[in-house]
């Protein structure tokens, strides 16, 4: 792909690149006051959500056009570049009436070739910076695809931002970062800049700091980060916002490595694949205690002793078999084997307590 940058003009090409303001636009005076702390905070480009995308109806659902003056007027006051999400082409129109300067689209949207098409459509001959988010499911190509076709549509100033993927098991993440996909799609367009926003993948303002930093390590060119002067009272998405004060602490305490060195950006990609596995891992051990506690109850109610040996004996012999085929020790696998169950012996002992 022959892109262009993203960098509007005065804005410079140092890392991290950072957009912030509220998920969403509420009232004229709760934008002004985020974009005028935001601002004087060293920020240069401010977003708020205007149309809101919500998984449940009845929801706040975007104040619409209305916001679009709010945001023209920080652009006017604060000087600050303005930035929202677009959902259909009506947006894009409407957003561009009001001299918005860079769009985003939005991660159920973009998992939608359809509605991707229609803003494609919309922006022939537009040449403003567009975002496109991860598509809400786990898949690159479709990622890709939504790419593609505003690029298609002549849009050469493209970013993607990563914003974690959602999972019916909403444990320590929001949106499971899963690393790899993001660095998938820089190895396949390497000349993408690629947005981390922090605040969706956490979904908890204390996992922000940690998430900048992870996606700064990795190499990512950008930060997007919700910020509202009152996060507790917003309107949306709360528990993931921060002050403008937070958020300029979060981005000073960054640790920005220099990768122009390949074999430190491949060692960071490597830990990162360790650090995602040990999660899988940790995830794959919860669901095996939870089978196994249904197993105690099964156990209990037909008053069967909770150590079965032969049944021990049986997975003992089997996997350690298994894992000298895969190049492990039995030693270790022993001592793997032998720590879950006891563990899982202590839930079913629980369990027969009750
Ligand atoms: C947002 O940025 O406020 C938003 C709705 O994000 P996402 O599309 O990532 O859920
Ligand atoms: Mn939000």
């Amino acid at each position: 792909m022959e892109l262009e940058s993203i960098l509007l003009p005065g804005i410079d090409a140092k890392r991290p690149l950072v957009i912030a303001g509220p998920c969403s636009a509420e009232t004229e005076e709760q934008v002004m006051e985020a974009a005028t702390c935001l601002a004087r905070n060293g920020v240069k480009i401010f977003r708020a959500g205007i149309w809101k995308p919500r998984t449940k109806p009845g929801g706040f659902e975007g104040v619409g056009s209305d916001g679009l003056k709010w945001l023209k007027r920080v652009k006017a006051e604060t000087g600050m570049y303005i930035a929202t999400e677009v959902a259909t082409a009506k947006h894009v129109f409407e957003a561009l009436k009001y001299g918005v300067d860079m769009l985003w689209i939005g991660a159920r949207t973009s998992a939608n070739p359809f509605a991707v098409q229609e803003i494609a459509d919309a922006l022939v001959g537009v040449d403003i910076p567009i975002l496109i988010k991860n598509p809400v499911n786990p898949d690159l190509d479709l990622w890709i695809g939504a790419i593609e076709r505003i690029y298609n549509a002549g849009i050469k100033k493209i970013g993607a931002i990563h914003r974690g993927f959602s999972t019916f098991d909403k444990k320590i993440y929001r949106n499971l970062p899963q690393w790899h996909i993001p660095i998938e799609l820089h190895r396949r367009i390497p000349n993408l800049p690629i947005i981390c926003d922090p605040s969706h993948i956490g979904g908890k303002r204390e996992l922000i700091a940690p998430i900048s930093q992870q996606a700064m390590d990795l190499n990512f060119d950008g930060l997007i980060i919700e910020s509202h002067c009152n996060p507790d009272k917003a309107w949306s998405d709360a528990s993931q916002q921060v002050t403008p004060d937070v958020l300029e602490l979060i981005v000073n305490n960054l640790v920005i490595r220099e990768m122009n060195n390949q074999s430190t950006e491949n060692l960071a990609n490597l830990r990162k694949q360790i650090d995602e596995i040990d999660n899988d891992m940790l995830e794959l051990l919860a669901r095996r205690m939870r089978v196994s506690e249904e197993i105690g109850t099964y156990k209990k109610e037909h008053n069967m002793p909770i150590l079965q040996e032969k049944r021990y004996d049986e997975i003992l012999s089997k996997r350690i078999a298994q894992a000298e085929q895969m190049g492990m020790s039995s030693d270790f696998m022993k001592t793997v084997l032998v720590a879950i169950h006891e563990e899982s012996v202590r839930h079913q002992m629980e369990i027969m307590k009750e």
